[in-house]
């Protein structure tokens, strides 16, 4: 029976007072961990373990909460990045709104900050908001990073520097000079799974639906796909998890793999929150879709994933004169 890799993954933000009141995260550290070890129990009930991008400056506060959930089957060896939360504010910046110099600059800072938190380098590595540009491959395997998970294959969100048309779907390498293409680095990327079927246009992080039709697009437009978060208002977690599977197996996808994100700013040890529950919905969904495709509902960590993909032959696309 073919696999299916569910890959729970959480970006751990610092608290918002010591950031931006409108930012993703807690209210504090002490609530942080409840949240984190709530997500990872919830997970856990699933058989699954999570994978947690952690922002450098929890490290620093939490080091130990996540070595005790790496004793638990979690990975923890993921950095997650927004530059304009790093440090002194120093970049005012999305990270794909960095520049090569300032990328490598504020990546190292951050390797820095973590590895003082936790005693050792970060191996993964998710931006922001899936921020990015073709800097950023080259760099993150440059500064020692064997993967990550970040694109958002469809996303397009100018004020964020988030543009990801025609980015490759499944695991791959990462290519040096074009971020949406199979390239050969020893970088493997697992980009966030999407749902291909409908494409959902909306205003700036509200998420507020617009007509396509009749909407101007501008720099505040987000043109995304529905993904497995479970922090929607609402969402039909079945019907996206079933055609999420149903659309990897059409592409033939080498590693098939389902995977979600959210962040540590919920109560996810409150079975009454509106996030939790999706949460635990959208783990059933993922599991009974991958049943009902004749496939094995496996948790994993993307150092599996990461493992799997840099196993693989090249896959880089051969040119073609045109
Ligand atoms: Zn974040």
């Amino acid at each position: 029976m073919d696999k299916l890799h569910v890959v729970i993954t959480m970006d751990v933000e610092p608290p918002t007072p010591d950031t931006h009141p409108t930012a993703t995260g807690p209210q504090s550290w002490a609530e942080g961990e409840k949240f984190i070890r709530g997500y990872a129990e919830r997970a856990g009930e699933f058989g699954f373990p999570v994978t947690f991008f952690i922002h450098p400056e929890v490290t620093v506060e939490q080091s130990g909460l996540f070595e005790e959930l790496k004793g638990r089957g979690c990975c923890v060896e993921g950095l997650h990045l927004h530059p304009w939360k790093f440090g002194d504010g120093k970049y005012k910046a999305h990270f794909g709104g960095l520049g090569e110099r300032e990328m490598r600059a504020a990546v190292s800072e951050a390797i820095a900050m973590w590895q003082s938190g936790m005693g050792r380098r970060p191996l993964y590595f998710r931006p922001g908001t899936f921020s990015g540009n073709d800097f950023m491959y080259q760099v993150l395997t440059d500064l020692g990073f064997r993967g990550g998970s970040c694109s958002a294959p469809g996303r397009i969100w100018p004020r964020l520097n988030a543009i990801w048309t025609g980015a490759a779907p499944d695991p791959h390498r990462a290519h040096p000079i074009f971020r949406q293409l199979v390239g050969s680095l020893p970088f493997a990327n697992m980009p966030i799974a999407v749902d291909f079927s409908e494409t959902r246009v909306s205003v700036g992080a509200q998420w507020r639906d617009v007509d396509p039709a009749t909407a101007s697009l501008d720099a505040n437009t987000v043109v995304s796909h529905w993904d497995m978060r479970p922090d929607w208002q609402s969402a039909d977690y079945d019907r996206i998890a079933a055609n999420i599977v149903s659309q990897t197996r059409e592409r033939g996808a080498t590693i098939p793999v389902i995977n979600l994100l959210t962040h540590n700013d919920n109560d996810f040890t409150d079975p009454d929150d509106r996030v939790c529950r999706n949460f635990v919905r959208a783990m059933q969904a993922m599991t009974d879709a991958a049943k009902a495709a004749g496939m094995e509902p496996v948790g994993s960590t993307i150092e599996t994933v990461v493992d799997l993909v840099l196993a693989e032959p090249d896959r880089s696309l051969e040119f073609v004169y045109t």
